[in-house]
């Protein structure tokens, strides 16, 4: 039997609409309007899109919308005196800086100049310490949106095994934490595990996030088992085009799991869906209001 696809698409929309909902209460109610300032350095072409995407859709859902667009040559000087501006500024609650920064300056540096109750993309390291010891943080966007999903089509995953792969900061680390506060028994694989499929084939839950085209294989799936596909992934397709494929081998997984993501219109939409309900969160915070449900 076919596995039931996860529609991130439709579920970010609803995230989305919740999210307009609640800003318009907060604007009636308190008179507060959320902001969102996202900083671009340099022209990277696939993170004009995410940008531009971002911004539309801050606006959609009644949010200011804050977008800084620097030269390439900036120095970290000036973006670091950008962030403290945004830090200092009451009408922005949430502040991204899309990665990845030119060469010449330091990441870690510069995103753990945000204020951490503004950093709503979870990258600062206190951020990062709060979820890692299990207190509430900011949570990346990105996991965030898988957790979502999974506990939408899930419901209780305590005792379940779950199997990250990938091991980055911004997905497969934050991730694992997620599941593990889920109560899962959790692996995190990587470049040097060996016999990734025989990992794979225990997981009840399997969260690929690699960005290695249909790696995962349709035999290393557990039957019934639930697949988050992160991977993003352009592939040449016919007549000299390019599609997008996720990590996971997705025509032949679907034969055996329960559930899967497809890519797009899986985690794709979820993370900018997060994006602006973690802004929405920190404008609730700063205001010292109810966190939204
Ligand atoms: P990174 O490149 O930072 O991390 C990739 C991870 O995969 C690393 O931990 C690496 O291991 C591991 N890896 C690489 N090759 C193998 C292999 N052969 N076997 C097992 N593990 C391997 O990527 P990101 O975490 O930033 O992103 C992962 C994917 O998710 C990309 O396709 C990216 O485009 C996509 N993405 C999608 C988002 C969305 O909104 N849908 C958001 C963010 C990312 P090691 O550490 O040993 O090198």
């Amino acid at each position: 039997m076919s596995a039931t696809i996860i529609d991130g698409k439709a579920f970010a929309a609803d995230i989305r609409s919740r999210v307009a909902e609640q800003v318009a209460a907060l604007k009636t109610d308190h008179g507060i309007t959320p902001g969102l300032a996202v900083v671009l350095v340099g022209s990277d072409a696939a993170s004009e899109v995410y940008v531009r995407s971002k911004g539309r859709m801050t606006v959609e859902v009644g949010m200011e919308s804050f977008e800084h667009r620097l030269p390439e040559e900036t120095s970290e000087a000036d973006l670091l005196a950008l962030i403290a501006q945004l830090n200092a500024d009451p009408a922005v609650h949430g502040i991204l800086v899309q990665l990845p920064l030119p060469g010449h300056m330091n990441s870690d540096a510069v995103i753990n100049a945000i204020d951490p109750t503004k950093d709503v993309d979870g990258f600062h390291i206190s951020n990062v310490g709060l979820l890692g010891t299990g207190q509430k943080a900011m949570v990346p966007c990105t996991p965030l949106g898988c957790l979502m999903m999974l506990r939408e089509h899930l419901g209780d995953m305590s005792g379940k095994e779950a199997i990250v792969i990938g091991r980055s900061n911004i997905v497969g680390k934050p991730m694992a934490h997620l599941l593990l506060g889920e109560s899962c028994t959790v692996s995190i694989a990587h470049s040097r595990t060996k016999d990734i499929a025989d990992v794979v084939r225990r997981a009840d839950i399997v969260v690929a996030a690699v960005g290695r085209p249909k790696m995962i294989k349709g035999d290393w799936i557990k039957p019934g088992a639930t697949v988050i596909d992160v991977g993003i992934n352009r592939v040449e397709a016919e007549g000299g085009k390019t599609r997008l494929v996720g990590d996971v081998d997705f025509d032949a997984a679907r034969e055996v799991a329960g559930a899967i993501t497809p890519v797009p219109g899986g985690v794709g939409p979820m993370t900018i869906a997060c994006l602006l309900a973690n802004t929405l969160t920190a404008a609730c915070r700063a205001n010292g209001l109810p966190e939204p449900e």
